[in-house]
């Protein structure tokens, strides 16, 4: 069975950030460019924990209150269900560790692949992308030949 793809995550606080208006002499990923992108992916990062944190509490206030067998069942169901969105967001938030190394490295904003500029907009989009858009088709063509 194909496996569905899942949605992009996005950064909820995203579309309350303006987007960023270079200036007209503007080099593609400037200083002012590098921090505007520093910012979106910190607050998503704190956004994460954030997030993380509550489930965690969460599931610790029910855990040790569920006397009926049967509810404890149906609450681990739903505690398994919670981890694995926890590890998704791990997974996100180790990519926006990646991001924000790539920021202090200087090398934020160009494809892994190729070594292209990625593109503002794009990076608006997805302020976790690393690869230009035509790496990232291609990579996608060819997890589907693998069929993963
Ligand atoms: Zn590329």
């Amino acid at each position: 069975m194909p496996r569905t793809k899942k949605a992009p995550m996005e950064f909820s606080g995203i579309e309350e950030v303006p987007p960023y208006v270079p200036k007209k002499s503007e080099k593609y990923m400037s200083k002012r460019m590098a921090e505007y992108f520093k910012n979106i992916l910190l607050a998503w990062k704190k956004e994460l924990i954030e997030e993380n944190d509550r489930t965690v509490e969460h599931m610790q206030d029910e855990a040790t209150n569920i006397p009926d067998p049967n509810d404890r069942a149906t609450r681990e169901t739903e505690f398994s269900f919670e981890l694995r969105e926890r590890d998704r967001d791990r997974k996100l938030r180790d990519k926006i560790d990646l991001c924000l190394q790539k920021i202090d490295e200087g090398t934020y904003g160009y494809c892994d692949t190729c070594g292209e500029e990625i593109g503002l907009p794009r990076l608006q989009a997805r302020p976790t992308a690393v690869l230009c858009v035509d790496c990232k088709n291609l990579e996608e063509i060819v997890e589907k030949q693998r069929g993963t």
